[in-house]
Protein backbone atom coordinates (compact mmCIF):
# COMPACT_ATOMS: atom_id res chain seq x y z
CA UNK A 1 0.00 0.00 0.00
CA UNK A 2 1.26 3.42 -0.58
CA UNK A 3 0.57 5.91 2.15
CA UNK A 4 0.32 8.65 0.21
CA UNK A 5 -2.56 10.37 -0.06
CA UNK A 6 -5.09 9.76 -3.30
CA UNK A 7 -8.00 11.24 -3.09
CA UNK A 8 -10.38 11.15 -0.03
CA UNK A 9 -13.40 12.35 -0.03
CA UNK A 10 -15.82 13.27 2.33
CA UNK A 11 -15.93 11.41 5.42
CA UNK A 12 -14.66 8.03 6.16
CA UNK A 13 -17.00 5.91 5.76
CA UNK A 14 -18.44 5.28 9.27
CA UNK A 15 -17.45 7.76 12.12
CA UNK A 16 -18.45 8.40 15.82
CA UNK A 17 -22.09 9.61 16.07
CA UNK A 18 -21.42 12.53 18.30
CA UNK A 19 -17.77 12.54 19.09
CA UNK A 20 -16.68 13.14 16.07
CA UNK A 21 -17.61 16.91 15.40
CA UNK A 22 -14.40 18.32 16.47
CA UNK A 23 -10.70 17.35 15.75
CA UNK A 24 -8.02 18.18 18.22
CA UNK A 25 -4.17 18.36 17.01
CA UNK A 26 -2.96 17.65 20.18
CA UNK A 27 -4.41 15.78 23.46
CA UNK A 28 -7.37 17.86 24.77
CA UNK A 29 -8.85 17.06 27.97
CA UNK A 30 -12.53 17.10 27.15
CA UNK A 31 -15.42 18.79 29.26
CA UNK A 32 -15.06 18.88 32.56
CA UNK A 33 -18.91 17.57 33.41
CA UNK A 34 -19.63 14.16 35.29
CA UNK A 35 -18.41 11.46 33.72
CA UNK A 36 -16.69 13.30 30.72
CA UNK A 37 -13.92 14.60 33.23
CA UNK A 38 -11.31 12.06 32.47
CA UNK A 39 -11.92 11.91 28.43
CA UNK A 40 -9.15 13.24 26.15
CA UNK A 41 -9.01 13.18 22.51
CA UNK A 42 -6.41 13.67 19.81
CA UNK A 43 -5.39 13.64 16.50
CA UNK A 44 -2.76 12.18 13.94
CA UNK A 45 -2.11 11.49 10.37
CA UNK A 46 -0.67 8.00 9.38
CA UNK A 47 -1.17 5.24 7.42
CA UNK A 48 -2.66 7.84 5.01
CA UNK A 49 -5.37 8.95 6.61
CA UNK A 50 -6.52 10.96 9.89
CA UNK A 51 -6.91 9.29 13.04
CA UNK A 52 -8.54 10.28 16.01
CA UNK A 53 -8.31 8.86 19.64
CA UNK A 54 -10.64 9.35 22.30
CA UNK A 55 -9.75 7.76 25.36
CA UNK A 56 -11.89 7.57 29.01
CA UNK A 57 -9.02 7.17 31.47
CA UNK A 58 -7.36 9.28 34.08
CA UNK A 59 -3.98 8.76 33.01
CA UNK A 60 -5.74 9.10 28.86
CA UNK A 61 -3.01 11.93 28.07
CA UNK A 62 0.25 9.67 28.15
CA UNK A 63 -2.10 6.54 26.51
CA UNK A 64 -2.73 8.74 23.54
CA UNK A 65 1.22 9.07 23.58
CA UNK A 66 1.39 5.39 23.95
CA UNK A 67 -1.73 4.78 21.11
CA UNK A 68 0.41 7.46 18.95
CA UNK A 69 3.53 5.70 18.90
CA UNK A 70 2.34 2.43 18.89
CA UNK A 71 0.87 3.51 15.05
CA UNK A 72 3.90 5.14 14.46
CA UNK A 73 5.38 1.75 14.62
CA UNK A 74 2.92 -0.18 12.89
CA UNK A 75 3.15 2.09 9.63
CA UNK A 76 7.44 1.87 9.84
CA UNK A 77 6.69 -1.50 9.10
CA UNK A 78 3.69 -1.66 6.81
CA UNK A 79 4.56 1.44 4.66
CA UNK A 80 5.48 1.43 0.79
CA UNK A 81 7.07 4.85 1.04
CA UNK A 82 9.61 3.62 3.48
CA UNK A 83 12.40 2.17 1.94
CA UNK A 84 13.71 -0.17 5.26
CA UNK A 85 9.81 -1.30 5.36
CA UNK A 86 8.82 -4.98 6.22
CA UNK A 87 6.63 -4.77 2.83
CA UNK A 88 9.03 -2.33 0.68
CA UNK A 89 11.63 -5.22 1.65
CA UNK A 90 9.34 -7.92 0.13
CA UNK A 91 8.25 -6.05 -2.91
CA UNK A 92 11.50 -5.12 -3.79
CA UNK A 93 12.69 -8.95 -3.32
CA UNK A 94 9.53 -10.23 -5.27
CA UNK A 95 10.76 -13.36 -7.13
CA UNK A 96 14.02 -13.26 -5.84
CA UNK A 97 14.97 -13.92 -2.21
CA UNK A 98 12.42 -14.30 0.83
CA UNK A 99 12.35 -11.95 3.45
CA UNK A 100 12.95 -11.83 6.94
CA UNK A 101 10.06 -9.64 9.15
CA UNK A 102 8.53 -8.79 12.01
CA UNK A 103 5.86 -10.42 14.17
CA UNK A 104 3.17 -8.11 13.24
CA UNK A 105 4.00 -8.09 9.73
CA UNK A 106 4.01 -12.01 9.60
CA UNK A 107 0.67 -11.86 11.40
CA UNK A 108 -1.14 -9.09 9.57
CA UNK A 109 0.00 -11.24 6.14
CA UNK A 110 -1.08 -14.53 7.52
CA UNK A 111 -4.32 -12.78 8.48
CA UNK A 112 -4.20 -11.37 4.97
CA UNK A 113 -3.71 -14.94 3.11
CA UNK A 114 -6.45 -16.79 5.28
CA UNK A 115 -8.99 -14.05 4.40
CA UNK A 116 -8.35 -14.43 0.92
CA UNK A 117 -8.74 -18.14 1.28
CA UNK A 118 -12.08 -17.22 2.97
CA UNK A 119 -13.23 -14.84 0.84
CA UNK A 120 -12.20 -16.44 -2.47
CA UNK A 121 -9.74 -14.31 -3.22
CA UNK A 122 -12.61 -11.58 -3.19
CA UNK A 123 -10.02 -10.15 -0.49
CA UNK A 124 -6.48 -10.49 -2.21
CA UNK A 125 -3.78 -8.90 -0.65
CA UNK A 126 -1.53 -9.68 -3.82
CA UNK A 127 -3.66 -6.52 -5.57
CA UNK A 128 -1.09 -3.70 -5.82
CA UNK A 129 -0.09 -3.89 -9.06
CA UNK A 130 -3.40 -3.98 -10.62
CA UNK A 131 -3.90 -0.90 -7.78
CA UNK A 132 -1.14 0.40 -9.12
CA UNK A 133 -1.80 0.37 -13.17
CA UNK A 134 -5.14 2.46 -12.65
CA UNK A 135 -2.37 4.92 -10.76
CA UNK A 136 -4.42 5.01 -7.29
CA UNK A 137 -0.70 4.65 -6.23
CA UNK A 138 0.64 7.83 -7.48
CA UNK A 139 -2.34 9.93 -8.11
CA UNK A 140 -1.79 9.36 -11.98
CA UNK A 141 -4.89 8.35 -13.01
CA UNK A 142 -4.86 5.91 -16.35
CA UNK A 143 -7.59 2.91 -17.46
CA UNK A 144 -5.24 0.21 -18.21
CA UNK A 145 -5.46 -1.56 -21.55
CA UNK A 146 -7.05 -5.27 -21.21
CA UNK A 147 -3.39 -6.48 -22.70
CA UNK A 148 -1.62 -4.62 -19.19
CA UNK A 149 -4.71 -5.89 -17.29
CA UNK A 150 -4.15 -9.54 -18.30
CA UNK A 151 -0.37 -9.06 -17.75
CA UNK A 152 -0.62 -8.31 -14.79
CA UNK A 153 -3.21 -10.53 -13.19
CA UNK A 154 -0.93 -13.45 -12.89
CA UNK A 155 0.99 -11.23 -10.19
CA UNK A 156 -2.00 -10.94 -8.41
CA UNK A 157 -2.11 -14.18 -6.68
CA UNK A 158 -2.22 -14.81 -2.76
CA UNK A 159 -1.07 -18.45 -3.28
CA UNK A 160 1.91 -17.12 -4.92
CA UNK A 161 2.70 -15.61 -0.98
CA UNK A 162 4.59 -17.96 0.64
CA UNK A 163 4.88 -16.91 4.71
CA UNK A 164 7.27 -19.53 6.61
CA UNK A 165 6.40 -18.81 9.61
CA UNK A 166 9.32 -20.85 11.30
CA UNK A 167 11.78 -19.20 9.73
CA UNK A 168 9.54 -15.74 9.70
CA UNK A 169 10.13 -14.92 6.22
CA UNK A 170 7.61 -14.21 3.45
CA UNK A 171 8.80 -14.70 -0.17
CA UNK A 172 6.46 -13.32 -3.32
CA UNK A 173 7.17 -16.60 -5.59
CA UNK A 174 6.51 -13.96 -8.79
CA UNK A 175 8.91 -10.86 -10.20
CA UNK A 176 6.84 -8.39 -10.16
CA UNK A 177 4.41 -9.43 -7.37
CA UNK A 178 3.43 -6.77 -4.32
CA UNK A 179 1.46 -6.77 -1.95
CA UNK A 180 -1.40 -4.03 -0.66
CA UNK A 181 -2.39 -3.73 2.76
CA UNK A 182 -4.63 -0.74 1.93
CA UNK A 183 -7.51 -3.28 2.43
CA UNK A 184 -6.61 -4.54 5.81
CA UNK A 185 -3.61 -2.79 8.18
CA UNK A 186 -5.64 -0.07 9.36
CA UNK A 187 -8.06 -3.25 10.91
CA UNK A 188 -4.86 -4.50 12.34
CA UNK A 189 -3.57 -1.21 13.88
CA UNK A 190 -6.90 -0.53 15.54
CA UNK A 191 -6.68 -4.14 16.98
CA UNK A 192 -2.87 -3.57 18.33
CA UNK A 193 -4.44 -0.59 19.56
CA UNK A 194 -7.10 -2.13 21.46
CA UNK A 195 -5.12 -4.23 22.61
CA UNK A 196 -2.44 -1.73 24.08
CA UNK A 197 -4.69 0.04 25.62
CA UNK A 198 -6.90 -2.92 27.47
CA UNK A 199 -3.58 -3.95 28.73
CA UNK A 200 -3.20 -0.95 30.38
CA UNK A 201 -6.81 -1.01 31.90
CA UNK A 202 -8.48 1.17 29.28
CA UNK A 203 -12.59 0.57 29.70
CA UNK A 204 -13.56 3.06 27.66
CA UNK A 205 -12.89 4.60 24.36
CA UNK A 206 -12.95 4.70 20.73
CA UNK A 207 -10.26 4.60 17.72
CA UNK A 208 -10.93 6.09 14.41
CA UNK A 209 -8.61 5.12 12.08
CA UNK A 210 -10.07 6.32 8.69
CA UNK A 211 -13.09 4.29 7.90
CA UNK A 212 -12.18 1.80 10.88
CA UNK A 213 -13.94 2.73 14.42
CA UNK A 214 -12.56 0.28 17.02
CA UNK A 215 -14.56 0.59 20.36
CA UNK A 216 -12.78 -0.21 23.38
CA UNK A 217 -15.92 -0.83 26.26
CA UNK A 218 -18.76 1.12 26.44
CA UNK A 219 -19.41 5.16 26.84
CA UNK A 220 -18.78 5.70 30.76
CA UNK A 221 -22.13 5.66 31.13
CA UNK A 222 -22.11 2.24 30.56
CA UNK A 223 -24.75 2.88 27.39
CA UNK A 224 -23.00 1.67 23.71
CA UNK A 225 -20.78 3.99 21.52
CA UNK A 226 -23.10 5.36 18.25
CA UNK A 227 -21.01 4.48 15.01
CA UNK A 228 -22.75 6.97 12.05
CA UNK A 229 -22.62 4.97 8.40
CA UNK A 230 -22.17 7.49 6.29
CA UNK A 231 -24.40 8.43 3.54
CA UNK A 232 -22.73 6.77 -0.05
CA UNK A 233 -24.57 9.64 -1.83
CA UNK A 234 -23.29 12.54 0.50
CA UNK A 235 -20.59 13.00 2.50
CA UNK A 236 -21.91 15.04 5.19
CA UNK A 237 -24.82 12.88 5.73
CA UNK A 238 -25.04 9.52 7.07
CA UNK A 239 -27.55 6.62 6.44
CA UNK A 240 -28.48 5.38 10.17
CA UNK A 241 -26.35 4.94 13.54
CA UNK A 242 -25.25 2.08 15.22
CA UNK A 243 -24.84 1.03 18.72
CA UNK A 244 -21.59 -0.90 19.24
CA UNK A 245 -19.31 -2.05 22.49
CA UNK A 246 -15.98 -3.68 22.50
CA UNK A 247 -16.12 -4.18 18.96
CA UNK A 248 -14.90 -2.25 15.18
CA UNK A 249 -17.15 -1.56 12.37
CA UNK A 250 -15.47 -0.96 9.48
CA UNK A 251 -16.73 0.63 6.00
CA UNK A 252 -15.36 0.27 2.51
CA UNK A 253 -17.23 2.04 -0.46
CA UNK A 254 -16.03 3.16 -3.61
CA UNK A 255 -17.39 6.68 -2.61
CA UNK A 256 -14.40 7.08 -0.66
CA UNK A 257 -11.35 7.42 -3.68
CA UNK A 258 -11.99 7.32 -6.96
CA UNK A 259 -11.16 9.18 -10.57
CA UNK A 260 -13.23 10.16 -13.47
CA UNK A 261 -13.00 10.02 -17.01
CA UNK A 262 -15.26 10.82 -19.52
CA UNK A 263 -18.21 10.72 -17.11
CA UNK A 264 -17.16 7.59 -15.84
CA UNK A 265 -16.02 7.15 -12.03
CA UNK A 266 -13.85 4.62 -11.34
CA UNK A 267 -12.88 3.63 -7.74
CA UNK A 268 -9.97 2.03 -5.57
CA UNK A 269 -11.82 -1.33 -5.09
CA UNK A 270 -10.94 -3.58 -7.42
CA UNK A 271 -11.98 -6.91 -8.32
CA UNK A 272 -9.61 -9.40 -8.65
CA UNK A 273 -11.58 -11.26 -11.19
CA UNK A 274 -11.35 -8.75 -13.63
CA UNK A 275 -8.55 -6.46 -12.51
CA UNK A 276 -11.39 -3.50 -13.12
CA UNK A 277 -13.26 -1.48 -10.18
CA UNK A 278 -15.60 -3.34 -8.68
CA UNK A 279 -19.28 -3.23 -10.33
CA UNK A 280 -20.99 -5.30 -7.79
CA UNK A 281 -24.38 -3.08 -7.19
CA UNK A 282 -23.11 -1.97 -3.83
CA UNK A 283 -21.97 1.90 -3.34
CA UNK A 284 -20.93 0.83 0.41
CA UNK A 285 -20.61 -2.20 3.08
CA UNK A 286 -20.11 -2.06 6.61
CA UNK A 287 -18.95 -5.04 8.68
CA UNK A 288 -19.38 -4.84 12.65
CA UNK A 289 -17.48 -7.32 14.95
CA UNK A 290 -14.97 -8.29 17.60
CA UNK A 291 -11.95 -8.35 15.43
CA UNK A 292 -10.87 -5.31 13.26
CA UNK A 293 -8.76 -7.21 11.11
CA UNK A 294 -11.21 -9.32 9.79
CA UNK A 295 -13.83 -5.84 9.48
CA UNK A 296 -11.54 -4.44 7.33
CA UNK A 297 -10.96 -7.47 4.81
CA UNK A 298 -14.25 -8.58 4.69
CA UNK A 299 -15.46 -4.99 3.86
CA UNK A 300 -13.70 -4.94 1.13
CA UNK A 301 -14.11 -8.34 0.23
CA UNK A 302 -17.85 -8.24 0.34
CA UNK A 303 -17.85 -5.16 -1.82
CA UNK A 304 -16.26 -6.90 -4.29
CA UNK A 305 -18.61 -9.82 -4.44
CA UNK A 306 -22.10 -7.84 -4.18
CA UNK A 307 -25.08 -8.10 -2.70
CA UNK A 308 -26.25 -11.74 -2.87
CA UNK A 309 -22.93 -13.34 -2.97
CA UNK A 310 -21.94 -10.62 0.53
CA UNK A 311 -25.25 -12.42 2.03
CA UNK A 312 -24.74 -15.56 1.25
CA UNK A 313 -21.17 -15.41 2.78
CA UNK A 314 -22.83 -13.83 5.74
CA UNK A 315 -24.93 -17.02 6.27
CA UNK A 316 -22.43 -19.33 5.83
CA UNK A 317 -19.83 -17.88 7.76
CA UNK A 318 -21.47 -15.42 10.29
CA UNK A 319 -19.55 -14.16 13.01
CA UNK A 320 -20.06 -11.29 11.99
CA UNK A 321 -23.03 -8.33 11.58
CA UNK A 322 -23.03 -5.97 8.77
CA UNK A 323 -24.98 -3.00 6.59
CA UNK A 324 -25.07 -2.81 2.92
CA UNK A 325 -25.93 0.11 1.21
CA UNK A 326 -26.75 -0.63 -2.89
CA UNK A 327 -26.93 1.36 -5.60
CA UNK A 328 -30.86 1.12 -6.08
CA UNK A 329 -30.70 2.84 -2.52
CA UNK A 330 -31.31 0.09 -0.08
CA UNK A 331 -29.85 -0.37 3.76
CA UNK A 332 -29.79 -4.17 3.91
CA UNK A 333 -28.90 -5.07 7.71
CA UNK A 334 -28.47 -8.02 9.69
CA UNK A 335 -30.64 -9.17 12.41
CA UNK A 336 -28.15 -8.83 14.80
CA UNK A 337 -28.29 -4.93 14.25
CA UNK A 338 -32.28 -4.93 14.23
CA UNK A 339 -32.42 -3.49 17.93
CA UNK A 340 -28.61 -1.42 17.33
CA UNK A 341 -29.45 0.37 14.30
CA UNK A 342 -31.39 3.39 14.24
CA UNK A 343 -32.85 4.29 10.37
CA UNK A 344 -32.50 7.78 9.40
CA UNK A 345 -36.08 9.23 8.53
CA UNK A 346 -36.67 10.79 5.08
CA UNK A 347 -33.17 9.46 3.89
CA UNK A 348 -34.66 8.30 0.64
CA UNK A 349 -33.17 4.99 1.41
CA UNK A 350 -35.61 2.21 2.26
CA UNK A 351 -34.45 0.02 4.95
CA UNK A 352 -34.59 -3.69 4.93
CA UNK A 353 -33.40 -6.54 7.50
CA UNK A 354 -31.24 -9.31 5.64
CA UNK A 355 -33.19 -12.90 6.21
CA UNK A 356 -31.31 -15.46 8.54
P1 LIG B 1 -10.74 -0.63 1.89
O1 LIG B 1 -10.91 0.84 1.92
O2 LIG B 1 -10.47 -1.26 3.20
O3 LIG B 1 -11.85 -1.33 1.17
O4 LIG B 1 -9.42 -0.94 1.07
C1 LIG B 1 -9.25 -0.50 -0.24
C2 LIG B 1 -7.79 -0.51 -0.56
O5 LIG B 1 -7.32 -1.88 -0.56
C3 LIG B 1 -7.48 0.02 -1.95
O6 LIG B 1 -7.16 1.38 -1.90
C4 LIG B 1 -6.32 -0.83 -2.39
O7 LIG B 1 -5.12 -0.34 -1.83
C5 LIG B 1 -6.61 -2.16 -1.74
N1 LIG B 1 -7.48 -3.05 -2.53
C6 LIG B 1 -8.23 -2.76 -3.63
N2 LIG B 1 -8.93 -3.82 -4.04
C7 LIG B 1 -8.63 -4.83 -3.17
C8 LIG B 1 -9.04 -6.19 -3.06
N3 LIG B 1 -9.91 -6.76 -3.90
N4 LIG B 1 -8.50 -6.93 -2.05
C9 LIG B 1 -7.61 -6.37 -1.19
N5 LIG B 1 -7.21 -5.11 -1.23
C10 LIG B 1 -7.71 -4.34 -2.21
MG1 LIG C 1 -10.89 -3.06 4.09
Amino acid sequence: MNWKKIIAIGLTGCFLFSGCAEQRQNAQKMGEEGTQEDSYESTTFAMDTVMTFHIVAPDGEDLLIDAEQEVKRLEKLFSVTDEDSDIEQINDNAGDKAVTVSADTLALLKAGKQLGKATNNAFDMAIYPIVKAWGFTENEYTIPTQETLDTLLPLTRVSDVTIDEDASTVYLEKEGMAVDLGGIAKGYASDKLAELLKKKGVKSAWLSLGGNVCAIGTKPDGSPWRIAVQNPADENDYVGVVEISDACAVTSGGYQRYFEENGKKYHHIIDPATGKPAESGLTSVTIICKDGTKADALSTALYVMGLAAAEDFWRQTGGFDMVLISKDGRVLYTPGLADRLTEVEGSGYAYACIEA
